[in-house]
């Protein structure tokens, strides 16, 4: 005699499942399951977390060419915050975040700058924080990548390379432009065509949004111009205004006529470099740490952000 088993028809899984999830940096549609983007790579959570708290997150793009320090300055940035310092109170929002802060002080304890940021979208560091400031304790979500400068500069010879990079391009309420004052000095500007072609990205992505009711909010982008590596060159670390003036004019009068809410700093995650011979090769290396300025731009950006 055959046995009757009965099967329950899961049909309200399947339903769940059909529901899109849209990625909060690209605006495409994923997989409710997934975990990161399939277009843009960037990680779900943060689409999910705006979707609980009922708003969106404000993205802060961190320009700057290859080997300018954006990712040595992002993570101490987060470490610093993490540590309460000052008047920001700082959570972490998703285990992705921690990522950055990870790598980076786990590369200078063991007496080594943190590797070059590797160009493939997968491999870029996402932070999702909530940021509390002021008297009031202002409450902002804030999102920021530490993209390759490689990754920019292939987004702009082949524009859909990157989507993330574009996406954060277009929509960031707040910029902070990586420079290296060591280059600066010594007179290399090659650096700056990058940088220029970025701000000029954001601008006309501006100019268009203004046409839109929402944009309103957005006319003033604040740019925080941030001199790294400015343990390197004491001019700067002095008098970051007079140093932009003499030694990045260009990008320095760019940012003002683009952007009125602009503002420059100085900033060093060490006290001293040196150098080691590794496989032939000399490599700079951290001599002891002594974060100068590194979360000045930032509490300047989240007080003028929208
Ligand atoms: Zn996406």
């Amino acid at each position: 005699m055959p046995t009757l088993t009965r099967l329950p028809l899961e049909t309200y899984l399947l339903a769940g499942q059909a529901a899109p999830l849209e990625c909060a940096i690209c605006q495409h549609e994923n997989r409710v399951s997934a975990e990161s983007c399939h277009i843009c790579s960037a990680p779900l959570s943060i689409a999910r977390i705006n979707a609980e708290v009922r708003r969106p997150a404000q993205l802060v793009a961190c320009i700057g060419a290859p080997g300018t320090g954006k990712t040595t300055y992002l993570g101490m940035l987060m470490d610093m915050l993490m540590r309460q310092t000052g008047s920001l109170r700082t959570t972490l929002l998703g285990p992705h975040s921690i990522s950055l802060q990870q790598a980076t002080t786990t590369a200078l304890a063991a007496g080594w700058y943190p590797d070059k940021t590797l160009r493939d979208p997968e491999h870029t560091c996402w932070v999702h924080c909530r940021v509390e400031c002021g008297r009031r304790r202002r409450r902002s979500d804030i999102v920021f990548a530490d993209f390759a400068g490689d990754a920019f500069a292939e987004e702009l010879e082949h524009p859909g390379s990157f989507p993330a990079a574009r996406a954060m391009l277009g929509k960031c309420s707040a910029v902070i432009v990586m420079t290296d004052a060591q280059r600066l000095q010594s007179g290399e500007h090659d650096d700056d065509y990058l940088s220029l072609k970025l701000l000029s990205l954001i601008d006309e992505q501006n100019q268009k949004d203004k046409k839109k009711l929402w944009s309103t909010a957005r006319k003033n982008v604040p740019v925080a111009l941030v001199f790294a590596k400015a343990d390197t060159t004491p001019a700067c670390a002095d008098d970051p205004v007079t140093f932009a003036e003499n030694h990045a004019s260009s990008l320095w009068q760019d940012c003002r006529r683009r952007f009125p809410k602009t503002k420059v700093f100085a900033a060093s995650v060490t006290g001293a470099t040196g150098f080691k011979l590794v496989g032939g090769r000399r490599c700079r290396v951290p001599l002891r740490v002594e974060p100068q300025g590194i979360v000045e731009p930032f509490r300047w950006i989240v007080e003028q952000m929208p």
